[in-house]
């Protein structure tokens, strides 16, 4: 576990632009978990300016990986509507 640290400035930037709440689930971040999330992934040519750089959980962005956002929502979004369908094909079958 990383020890305690106030905010940096550039910290504290990044999570005013989100309202101090995730950018991957939408939950607030508290000091340990938060990470720096790149809109576009280093391993995508990304960079680390301000303008790349959104808050976000540490385990969302493990979660993520190098997909970008709308990546992941979309994959998200497909992957709750199969449990939907499996939901419903087992209610059927009561
Ligand atoms: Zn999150």
């Amino acid at each position: 576990m990383k020890p305690k640290k106030p905010y940096s400035r550039l910290q504290r930037n990044i999570l005013d632009k989100t309202g101090w709440r995730c950018v991957v689930c939408g939950e607030k971040i508290r000091r340990k978990e938060f990470t720096k999330e790149h809109l576009l992934p280093k391993s995508r040519g990304g960079n680390s300016h301000f303008n790349n750089l959104w808050a976000c959980h540490y385990d969302c962005n493990q979660e993520k990986g190098a997909m970008t956002l709308e990546e992941y929502t979309y994959r998200c979004m497909e992957e709750r509507r199969l449990l939907e369908i499996k939901c419903k094909l087992t209610q059927k079958e009561k």
